[in-house]
């Protein structure tokens, strides 16, 4: 797959990058690095991302990114980075699935191998490892922009170095980024410690909203009008769900968001007892076993009732 993926940018002159909609860490992190390593070797490169850089990632440095609609152009090849599948780019999937040259780099078990060419390994703690791995064998010098980058991909999606996928290789990668430049304890900072307060009052409306079943599972959810009341968009949600998890007996966190009165975006997580990639993927969702999302058609309680019923056949 390198090998393909070395001859494509070779010779290739001009380059499309994308990663998800409600983009994380991992899906910045990678899609900037890989962009400003395809610039370091001269190539013309165009980043598109569905949405806006969530304001806990704005302080990475990033190459000029376009946003809701993706540029046209006849690119070489289009670089779909941290994607399970090509929908989840978000608005104008449609166009890029013809191109000639589609290049999925990805970690997701769910993934669906969309591209022509996949470099997808769902051993690897992050998209940003894997990017890391592609940039040393392309001989990329890794400056401190790719590092930052990187650092926050790897850090991010393995929780801060606390999940399953921390492994030894997940902290090398941290290592190298590290001599490169990234400052671990700003990174940190950046991530974690840099929220408006708004996210906190919208905390509090959520995490009354917390229901436990079993006591291994836990519930809780986000409407329009919490948002609304505490000033707050669908981004100040991100990391909630972990919350939940961290409550004694509860193997699986659920978080529900009210998208519009008819559809819920739910983020799912395991400890480890249940692969909720496997529940996600029952309602044309997916991810990791113990991080996945997915859409679910209703109201918050007829997905609260249709998740609770697979959780029970699934378990
Ligand atoms: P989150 O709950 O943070 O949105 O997502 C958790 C994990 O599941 C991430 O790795 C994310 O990429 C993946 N994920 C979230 N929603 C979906 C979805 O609708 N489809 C697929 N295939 N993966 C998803
Ligand atoms: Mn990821």
């Amino acid at each position: 797959m390198k090998t393909k993926i070395k001859k494509l940018i070779t010779e290739g002159q001009d380059f499309l990058v994308t990663t998800h909609i409600d983009p994380d860490g991992d899906a910045i992190g990678s899609a900037f690095a890989f962009a400003f390593a395809l610039e370091s070797l001269g190539k013309k490169v165009t980043v598109y991302l569905n949405d806006q850089v969530p304001y806990r990632y704005e302080f990475l440095p990033g190459p000029r990114v376009h946003h809701n609609t993706i540029p046209s152009g006849s690119y070489d090849a289009v670089f779909v980075l941290d994607c399970g599948s090509l929908f989840r780019i978000g608005d104008g999937h449609e166009n890029i699935a013809p191109v000639k040259h589609l290049v999925n780099i990805d970690h997701h078990d769910t993934n669906d191998r969309f591209g022509t060419i996949n470099l997808v390994d769902n051993t690897a703690s992050s998209t940003g490892e894997i990017v890391y791995r592609l940039l040393k064998y392309l001989k990329v010098n890794i400056d401190k922009n790719m590092a930052v980058n990187i650092y926050t991909a790897v850090f991010t999606d393995t929780g801060s170095l606390r999940y399953e996928n921390t492994s030894l290789s997940a902290y090398r990668v941290c290592e190298e980024m590290v001599k490169a430049g990234a400052n671990p304890s700003q990174i940190a900072m950046m991530v974690y410690e840099s929220h408006p307060k708004e996210r906190y009052l919208l905390l509090g409306e959520v995490l009354c909203t917390l229901a436990t079943y079993n006591g291994t599972v836990a519930m809780a959810h986000v409407t329009g009008d919490m948002f609304e009341k505490t000033g707050t968009t669908s981004e100040f949600v991100d990391g909630f769900v972990e919350f939940i998890k961290e409550i004694r007996g509860i193997e699986v966190a659920v978080l529900m968001r009210e998208m519009n009165k008819d559809l819920c975006k739910i983020s799912m997580r395991g400890k480890g007892t249940v692969d909720v990639a496997a529940i996600c993927s029952m309602f044309g969702g997916g991810g990791h076993r113990n991080a996945a999302g997915c859409r679910i058609q209703g109201t918050i309680e007829e997905a609260r009732h249709k998740l609770l019923e697979a959780l029970s056949a699934g378990q």
